[in-house]
């Protein structure tokens, strides 16, 4: 990136902000006729400081603000259930952003190329957002090169920058010090600006009908995982489960988040992972609980420990280690343990359809598969299981580590996130974790037996909860 002084006058008060990257620093259109925000993983329209931004910069420069969402059919890994639940939450980014006197625009192929949507619409910057992910940031590093408008993305769905950070944190501990000296600078309310100026459509300027189907007449589009009606996406549904979780049960989150079988944690993790709601949002949320004496410290720091302590290594974790969804992501010891285990003997050993179908001999396992197949979550404390099992019993650990990530991605709402990935790394792969005491197939990688964990929470009412369709535990 250019020097400060260098930058044109427009962008230089950003130069130093951990939470926005320039990766253009053009001059922006002369003659532009608006600000373009191209939204991908923020897909909200208030406590987004994306939008925010997009606002600031429009009324600096007298223009009008656009958010532009485009819609693909081929995005890796999502099928028709992920698609439903994004679908969904269109409608209220249209409503909250027209509040603040933004216009947002959805396109569909073939008419849904974000260059041309730019030409079209005369954009005189472009505003994105962040995804730490593979493909996500090629995208955006591609464009920049192309681009010669002024292109600034904004770390919009953690608490504190990733970039504060500069390389991978190997434990949480590590980690967390500095992640929560920052928290008084980030974790506070957002502004909710509106821009001043309105956005004039043109005769013929095409926008998809947000209430429509996304997805009508696409063919090469995975529909092989149906809708779930578990959870509806949306801004406001979220905000709505957010309330009731803070009302019901956060204030004995520190207790209750490990009881499968009852509704202890906030199920927001699917409205995280679309940017349906803010993480702020939701910490100042627990935060206003504390101080209103709805909820104690203890209750408030297990869940900041969980919302912002581990996804946030999550996203550190994705940004800096490239091969986050292989085994090779597995530190030097975890690697060493697993192949000396590798040729230990799996007895069960199970194929992946036999995984998918749910058919092992442990009713706890299958009821953890049997939830995030037919509800499209599973509890924390069973993902964990989960994961640990599926090391158990594949072949070897780098199948191991490949079956978790298709069944997770396919399956769960929250799927293709990064702390998915952490997830499954975490279990697996010895990541953020201490080498435990030798054992077959396990080496020193931590172990979750059946016996102990059906012990620990009433497994039999969780088994029962997930077949009888009570599958949250209400
Ligand atoms: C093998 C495995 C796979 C996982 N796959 C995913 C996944 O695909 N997507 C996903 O969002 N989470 C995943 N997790 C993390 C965690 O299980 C879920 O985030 C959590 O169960 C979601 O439920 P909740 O919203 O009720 O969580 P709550 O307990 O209410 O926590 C609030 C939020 O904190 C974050 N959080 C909670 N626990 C963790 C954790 N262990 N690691 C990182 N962040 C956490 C989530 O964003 C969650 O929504 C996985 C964990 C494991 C061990």
């Amino acid at each position: 990136m250019p020097e400060t002084a260098d930058l044109p006058k427009l962008l230089q008060p950003y130069a130093d902000n951990p939470r926005i990257k320039i990766r253009g620093a053009g001059e922006p259109l002369k003659d532009g006729k608006c600000v373009v925000y191209w939204m991908q993983r923020a897909q909200r329209g208030i406590d987004n400081p994306a939008v925010d931004l997009a606002i600031e910069l429009g009324n600096k420069l007298e223009l009008p603000v656009l958010v532009f969402f485009s819609a693909i059919s081929n995005f890796p890994h999502a099928n028709l259930r992920h698609y439903v639940f994004l679908n969904q939450g269109l409608p209220d980014i249209e409503e909250d952003l027209a509040e603040r006197n933004v216009t947002f625009i959805v396109r569909r192929p073939p008419d849904n190329q974000l260059e041309k949507f730019l030409q079209e619409a005369g954009a005189a910057v472009l505003v994105g957002d962040e995804n730490p992910c593979r493909e996500p940031e090629r995208w955006r590093r591609v464009l920049s090169r192309r681009l010669h408008l002024p292109y600034l993305t904004v770390d919009a769905d953690v608490v504190v920058p990733s970039s504060l950070f500069s390389k991978h944190q190997y434990a949480l501990h590590v980690m967390k010090p500095k992640l929560y000296a920052e928290l008084p600078k980030y974790l506070v309310y957002q502004p909710k600006t509106k821009a001043k100026h309105q956005w004039k459509r043109p005769a013929q300027f095409r926008s998809f009908d947000v209430r429509s189907d996304l997805t009508k007449g696409w063919r090469d589009f995975d529909r092989s995982v149906g809708a779930v009606d578990t959870f509806t996406g949306g801004t406001h549904p979220a905000l709505k489960r957010l309330k009731d979780f803070v009302d019901r049960s956060l204030h004995a989150y520190a207790t209750k988040r490990n009881y499968p079988e009852w509704d202890g944690t906030s199920r927001l993790s699917p409205y995280l992972h679309f940017g349906h709601i803010s993480p702020i949002t939701i910490a100042l949320a627990a935060q206003k609980a504390v101080e209103e004496g709805q909820a104690t410290q203890a209750a408030y720091d297990a869940y900041i420990n969980e919302l912002i302590g581990w996804r946030e290594i999550s996203v550190n974790f994705v940004k800096y280690v490239p091969n986050y969804d292989t085994l090779e992501c597995a530190p030097e010891w975890a690697q060493k343990t697993l192949r000396e285990h590798a040729r230990d003997k799996r007895n069960p050993e199970y194929t992946l359809e036999q995984l998918e179908q749910a058919k092992t001999y442990d009713d706890l396992w299958n009821a953890a598969q049997m939830q995030m197949v037919k509800y499209g979550w599973m509890h924390n404390y069973l993902r964990m299981y989960w994961a640990k099992k599926i090391l158990e019993w594949s072949p070897n650990p780098a199948r191991a580590y490949e079956y978790a990530v298709i069944l997770n991605d396919k399956y769960e709402l929250d799927g293709r996130d990064p702390n998915g990935y952490q997830g499954i790394a975490w279990a697996i792969a010895g990541v953020h974790d201490r080498p435990w005491f030798d054992r077959p197939i396990f080496g020193a990688i931590r172990y979750m037996s059946g016996a102990s964990t059906g012990k620990k929470f009433d497994s039999k009412r969780y088994i029962e909860n997930v077949a009888s369709g009570n599958w949250a535990g209400d």
